[in-house]
């Protein structure tokens, strides 16, 4: 505990989901007398958000199940009062006050505060493209969003969908779709999807999403949208390398990135980065002493590169909040930063980063070598063995492992787990080839592909001369 106990001071945490719960749930931890306010400008709090795609799936096959805790919980657990349907607006760190509309209310509230966490998140972009206004046309963001994309279905019974934008959110919105029977078009503006991760590892999955099913346009994007008198697209017009198609479609789904929710802050000395999330330091405080931020909001310090970066992961967030949330209460902790480790599992395929890409690696001046290798995900003899595709990318110079891209059918993410515990030890080559991974025939290969890739890596540098 860090406050004297006839202390009360008020901690005001903004945005009540991973980052944002966890901050203030640390704070009541170390404070039993502050008194911690979470406002939330939407109706829900404690949500899964990753689980919100399959919820339109119907795989997660009850609403209830996308919760963790409620507002009571929280309340009468914790001590910690909810507000609902605030969203903070502005911000005046001299006078220590924020402003805050409640939904459905004109009027601008004013509430004083001694210390603050910012956990607002992230939404996704808005593309400059008029009349995604309509009544099909939607983002996958938060729970609002997921009811919209679900009352609209089960009303309209849509044949054909549009997902603009084929990066995480946009497969795993296509997949939701397929598997309820609606055909969908993605439309890239890359030339692939998945277009951070190497080629040698989203060509599979681009095979496998349009063996499917579904059709991809890539190096294409969104130029108009065609609406009846009820406010419905019924087409859209795809512009390819000055080439203008059209096609006919039943829902659209905007899923073209994310920016930190930091609008609020315009105006104060909270400096912001990529996509305008805030720049903090590894205590994840902001220019102004007592004032912290956490989660997607923010940036984050990139492990392999040494700079601020967005990485908007829930693992991030819940760290960086319990961070934030010890910080803020007078704590003394350091969040060290994040390789930018992500798993997706979409189309029967895990598929998964750590580390920097190979462009990033070359633009960074390392003397970059990529390899790409097949192995099995266990031993032959045993049913169910499956291709694991490994791309690794080290530097010839210190032979340490700077990022590794994967995709198969089983035991992907554990093993992109090794390579991010590897990256963050500074780990090289010879370390992870001879690493003591465990094995079973059911399980992996003697030699598991995390050592292998390490070896065959060896062999490759020995031959190269920069
Ligand atoms: C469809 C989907 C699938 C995902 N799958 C994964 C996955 O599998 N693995 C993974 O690691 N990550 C995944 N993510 C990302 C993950 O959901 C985020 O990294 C995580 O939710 C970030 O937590 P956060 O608390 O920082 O922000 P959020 O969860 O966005 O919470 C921020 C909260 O702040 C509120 N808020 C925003 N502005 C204001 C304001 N001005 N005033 C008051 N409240 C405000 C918002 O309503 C929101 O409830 C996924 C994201 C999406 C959209």
């Amino acid at each position: 505990m860090y406050f004297n106990s006839s202390e009360k001071e008020k901690i005001i945490i903004i945005g009540g989901n991973v980052s944002g719960l966890a901050a203030a749930s640390q704070a009541r931890r170390n404070t039993p007398n502050a008194e911690i306010i979470v406002l939330e400008s939407g109706e829900y709090i404690s949500y899964g958000t990753c689980a919100l795609p399959y919820f339109i799936s119907g795989i997660v096959d009850d609403f209830n199940k996308l919760f963790t805790y409620s507002p009571e919980f929280f309340e009468k657990e914790r001590n910690i009062r909810i507000l609902l349907n605030n969203k903070v607006v502005g911000l005046n760190p001299q006078k220590r006050e924020i402003f805050i509309q409640t939904r459905g209310s004109n009027e601008l509230k004013n509430i004083g505060y001694d210390k603050m966490v910012i956990c607002s998140g992230s939404s996704p972009v808005n593309l400059q493209v008029s009349g995604l206004d309509a009544k099909n046309s939607f983002y996958l963001r938060n729970v609002g969003d997921t009811l919209s994309i679900k009352n609209y279905i089960n009303k309209n019974n849509p044949k054909k969908a549009s997902v603009i934008g084929g990066g995480s959110i946009g497969i795993l919105a296509t997949e939701a779709l397929s598997k309820i029977g609606i055909k969908v078009t993605i439309i890239e503006k890359g030339q692939s999807i998945f277009n951070d991760f190497e080629n040698e590892i989203s060509s599979i999955l681009y095979k496998k999403v349009k063996l499917d099913g579904t059709e991809i346009l890539n190096n294409s994007s969104l130029d108009a949208v065609l609406k009846d008198d009820n406010n419905i697209i019924r087409s859209i017009s795809i512009k390819n390398e000055g080439r203008l198609d059209n096609i006919s479609t039943d829902l659209v789904m905007l899923c073209t990135g994310a920016n930190a929710n930091t609008d609020f802050v315009e105006g104060t000395s909270i400096e912001l980065g990529k996509n305008k999330a805030i720049k903090t330091s590894l205590k994840l405080q902001t220019a102004y002493s007592n004032i912290f931020a956490a989660g997607d909001c923010c940036c984050v310090k990139n492990m392999v590169t040494g700079k601020y970066d967005f990485i908007p992961t829930a693992n991030n967030a819940a760290k960086m909040g319990r961070i934030a949330g010890e910080n803020v209460t007078g704590g003394n902790s350091v969040f060290p930063g994040s390789v930018g480790t992500k798993v997706d599992k979409a189309f029967d395929f895990e598929i998964a980063r750590t580390g920097i890409s190979f462009k990033d690696a070359i633009e960074l001046q390392f003397n970059a070598v990529k390899i790409t290798e097949n192995y099995n995900s266990h031993a032959k003899a045993m049913p169910g063995a499956a291709t694991i595709t490994v791309t690794l990318i080290v530097d010839f110079n210190s032979r340490k492992i700077l990022g590794v891209q994967m995709i198969g059918k089983e035991g992907v993410a554990k093993r992109i787990d090794t390579f991010a515990a590897a990256i963050t030890a500074n780990m090289t080559i010879d370390d992870v080839y001879m690493l003591d991974l465990s094995y079973s025939p059911g399980t992996s290969t003697v030699w598991d592909p995390v050592n292998k890739i390490c070896g065959r890596a060896i062999l490759e540098l020995a031959k190269k001369r920069f």
